[in-house]
């Protein structure tokens, strides 16, 4: 006899992702507080370069401390026992290093994370092939289908996939396995590190409810704030709200919304292909041109990215509502602007037209090496009916 398969969706984060994967080339450093911030110094480079093939012996005591720290990088990622000082991500450098001045200072290395990031994520295909990628270190999988995935409400898959990846990276996660996205996403934080969830549709609220309203994927610190002031502090008290009050306060879609996640309602897929955010085209030139001096030069070439950025989006089915435009000058810094326009366009000459609007407010001073033209807050032109609102638009 088989029962009709309940929906299952996973939530998987990958536990300190940055910091983990340090400790794998650096375990002389485990237990120790940590934290990922800022660019190798040239001593860090030739150290690494002293020690390749051996960096688990670069001894404890040279590495660079938070207390030594001077400049305005910020935290990425901190291990948990630089955690328990209270700093975290996207903290100052500076300000962390006041709360736990004893910290290892280690540089980012995203082209490593990158590698780990594709090894864990090939791990889950092999597993269960309905994978949605939402980042370096986290990714939604849809259990509902997947031999054995509706063991234990899921918890069997689980912990089968935080065991694969444990074996082929070193590196430990977090699952959370719930009705759909919005619940799994919540539940995956429940048990961190190393833990796993499991969310029943009859647990939403025992579980879900006594939370904070932040915890919903989606209701950032505006909302949050308008919500305190309603007197809506917990997901219990947003779901006591009536439909009509939310779209009163907070528009028909928006309150809508908030609504329906306050009672655990979210049918969106995990969409297996990720849409692209952006769109974009740039160039480094042959030689370093002026803005005044090779005017008709660069003028050509503007056009030519403006076209060729029309050109993928029209391929591709999107559309974009934010034009911009990146420089790099002759000494490497680089500029951007960019405009939003009030419908999405796939023109060639309204990009351009928007794109030189942004070149206008840039400084052209200076030489330039390099040209950009990027389109973002892209829509699907033949959007389904209750497709996914528009990407977030990606840093320039
Ligand atoms: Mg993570």
């Amino acid at each position: 006899m088989s029962l009709p398969s309940l929906r299952r969706i996973a939530h998987l984060d990958m536990d300190a992702f940055f910091a983990s994967v340090e400790l794998l080339r650096y375990p002389q450093l485990k237990g120790l507080p940590v934290v990922i911030g800022g660019a190798p110094t040239q001593e860090e480079v030739a150290r690494s370069q002293a020690f390749a093939g051996c960096l688990h012996e670069i001894p404890v005591a040279s590495f660079a401390r938070l207390a030594s720290y001077v400049g305005r990088g910020v935290i990425t990622t901190a291990t948990y026992p630089a955690r328990a000082f209270g700093v975290g991500s996207a903290m100052g450098l500076m300000k962390a290093a006041r709360l736990c001045p004893q910290a290892i200072l280690l540089p980012v290395d995203f082209a490593e994370y990158r590698r780990y990031s594709r090894r864990f994520k090939q791990v889950i295909l092999g597993i269960a092939p309905v994978m949605e990628d939402r980042g370096v270190d986290e990714v939604y999988i849809d259990f509902t289908e997947v031999p054995g995935g509706q063991r234990e409400g899921g918890r069997v898959l689980a912990r089968l996939i935080q065991k694969s990846i444990f074996d082929a990276t070193g590196l430990t996660c977090s699952v959370g396995v719930a009705p759909n996205k919005l619940i799994a996403k919540m539940a995956s934080e429940f048990n961190k590190p190393n833990g796993i969830a499991v969310v029943m549709p009859e647990d939403v609220q025992a579980r879900i409810w006594p939370l904070a309203c932040r915890k919903i994927n989606g209701v950032g610190p505006k909302t949050d704030a308008r919500l305190q002031a309603l007197g809506i502090h917990t997901i219990g008290e947003l779901a006591a709200r009536s439909r009509e009050s939310l779209v009163q306060a907070f528009g028909k879609s928006h309150g809508a919304w908030l609504r329906d996640a306050a009672w655990g309602r979210d049918e969106r897929a995990v969409e297996t292909r990720s849409e692209p955010v952006s769109l974009s085209r740039e160039t480094t030139f042959e030689r370093d041109l002026h803005a005044v001096h090779d005017r008709q030069l660069l003028g050509q070439i503007f056009t030519e990215l403006c076209q060729q950025v029309a050109q993928d989006l029209q391929r591709k089915g999107y559309a974009g509502r934010t034009i911009g435009i990146k420089l790099r000058y002759d000494d490497f810094r680089i500029a951007t602007r960019d405009q939003s326009i009030a419908q999405p366009t796939q023109d060639a000459l309204l990009i351009r037209r928007v794109a030189g609007l942004c070149l206008k407010r840039a400084p052209l001073q200076q030489r330039l090496r390099l040209l950009g033209v990027r389109v973002t807050g892209l829509e699907r032109l033949a959007a389904a009916p209750g497709a996914p609102s528009a990407p977030v638009d990606a840093l320039f």
